[in-house]
């Protein structure tokens, strides 16, 4: 036996795919299918691990990367590409499946996809960066991994607008003349193709899932709370892309942000937190600590732990476990992070009440987005271009005819209000609020129906129907 398989042997390996297995078996147990229709939801349907050269300085580097397409059902497949050292198979294949879940839970009709090169980003000039990210690009290209209808990246840990440009450019240049090209990736730059409200959107969607949670009177009546967002009291953990915008639409929007926590430690306080001067006086110092007013927490995690109607951890996996469940005071956690709590936080909150919207759901707004963005890039005009000027002529007529009618004006806000046709932006925010307040109540629908006992399975019962459905629809070749 060679080494490597003897330390193998002698470590017992966590499967993060098996781990999205069982909580697919549980979830299946609710839905009617057949064997053989579950078994094909639930396997990855290709996977390609590669390896390829690098000129790094003088010397060579095999770089080790992947790309897998969970699901075929509907093309193209989606999902993000992460660099780090964590990146292997197993994390590659649980990530895809997680996907089509997401997917198929927001009606966004892809099949899920994940891609993984297995570097620290921090370790390597922009120059090699860039080298890296176009040889994976090429050699996706080289094996038909990715296109506007076979498979459209995004980005995700350690990649960014930057990333995906060099990807949509190397695509391009190898498939010279092809039309719809700059559909082959999203997350771009808006100069670059990009959609405008895709940096805020996963944020944005946290706001929206939880809101309609807290419209939702029968819900609150549970939880003792009132109906609506405003003065509910939050708690919000990361101030990063996912965290940030939660808590700012969460602040704009008459909720109390009462605690912050980053890595650095933790702030709270019962009157609420100024938002801004919080992030101004962070950007000054270096660190939400010594803000005034506030209880402070050099333990990050203690902040968690304090009095609050909702909690948003919106940094780092397994925050939430065994260890801290018990102390969570918040009545309703909505998962910002991918995997913030672990399965037994999961079974402690659940038994106290808490209500956990999960994070397949909850941070589903930068799938919506960016299916937003391919659609852009199909119909290779901006949203808004053909009806914006069309929209306001036709308001301003409504309007000058009922002032006519009724002899009297509305106010020049009012006016600016009603006339407003729209823009990009406020066509992106009206589809992901549309979104997720329709796949809020398909979710709540399937946990008073199916038997799941949680907002998870529920969601998961959601994607695995949608999924079999489809299956079953599609046929099965012979
Ligand atoms: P980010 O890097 O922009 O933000 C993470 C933030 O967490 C940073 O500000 C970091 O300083 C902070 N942090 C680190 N350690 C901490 C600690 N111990 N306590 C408190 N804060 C800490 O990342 P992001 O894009 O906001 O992603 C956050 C999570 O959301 C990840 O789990 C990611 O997979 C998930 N997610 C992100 C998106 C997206 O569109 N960005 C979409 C879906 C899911």
């Amino acid at each position: 036996m060679s080494d490597t398989l003897t330390a193998a042997a002698a470590k017992p390996h966590y499967s993060f795919f098996h781990g999205v297995e069982r909580n697919f078996d549980k979830a299946a147990s609710y839905t009617r299918f057949e064997k053989g229709i579950l078994e094909q939801i639930k396997a990855c349907n290709s996977v390609y691990q590669m390896k390829f050269p690098v000129r790094i300085g003088d010397k060579i580097e095999v770089i080790e990367a992947y790309r897998v397409q969970h699901s075929h059902h509907k093309l193209p497949c989606k999902g993000g590409i992460r660099y780090s050292m964590d990146v292997n198979q197993d994390e590659v294949m649980a990530l895809a499946a997680l996907m089509t879940y997401k997917c198929a839970i927001v009606n966004v009709p892809f099949g899920g996809g994940k891609g993984g090169i297995r570097i620290n980003p921090k370790n390597y000039t922009p120059f090699e960066l860039e080298k890296i990210t176009r040889r994976y690009a090429s050699e996706l290209v080289k094996k038909n991994f990715i296109g506007p209808g076979i498979d459209v990246p995004a980005p995700d840990y350690g990649t960014g607008a930057r990333e995906m440009s060099w990807i949509a450019d190397t695509y391009a240049s190898l498939k010279p003349g092809e039309v719809d090209a700059l559909g082959c990736v999203t997350g771009k730059p808006v100069t670059q193709g990009g959609v405008r409200g895709r940096t805020e959107a996963t944020g944005l969607g946290v706001f929206y899932g939880v809101r309609e949670l807290c419209n939702t009177a029968e819900d609150m009546k549970k939880l003792g709370l009132n109906t609506g967002i405003e003065g509910k009291r939050v708690i919000v953990q990361g101030l990063g892309n996912v965290g940030y915008y939660a808590a700012k639409f969460f602040y704009d929007n008459g909720a109390i942000i009462v605690g912050l926590a980053e890595y650095e430690g933790g702030i709270y306080s019962d009157k609420g937190l100024n938002l801004y001067d919080v992030v101004e006086h962070r950007k000054a110092t270096g660190s939400i600590l010594g803000f005034a007013g506030a209880t402070e927490f050099k333990n990050s995690f203690d902040t968690l732990e304090q009095p609050c109607d909702i909690l948003i951890p919106a940094a780092l996996e397994n925050v939430i476990n065994a260890g801290n469940a018990d102390r969570i005071q918040a009545k309703i956690i909505g998962e910002g992070a991918n995997g913030p709590l672990t399965p037994e936080a999961d079974e402690i909150l659940n038994k106290k009440g808490v209500i956990v919207v999960p994070d397949m759901y909850l941070n589903a707004g930068g799938v919506t987005v960016s299916y937003f963005e391919w659609l852009k890039n199909l119909s290779h005009v901006r949203f808004g271009r053909m009806d914006k000027r069309f929209s306001e002529n036709q308001n301003a007529f409504i309007l000058n005819s009922v002032e006519g009618l009724i002899g009297k004006k509305v106010t020049d806000r009012e006016r600016n209000m009603i006339m407003h046709g729209p823009d990009e932006v406020d066509l992106v925010y009206s589809g992901l609020e549309d979104t997720m307040i329709g796949s809020y109540h398909e979710i709540r629908e399937s946990l008073l129906s199916s038997g799941a006992s949680d907002m998870r399975t529920a969601a998961f019962v959601v994607a695995i129907n949608k999924v079999g459905v489809a299956y079953e629809e599609l046929g099965i070749f012979p």
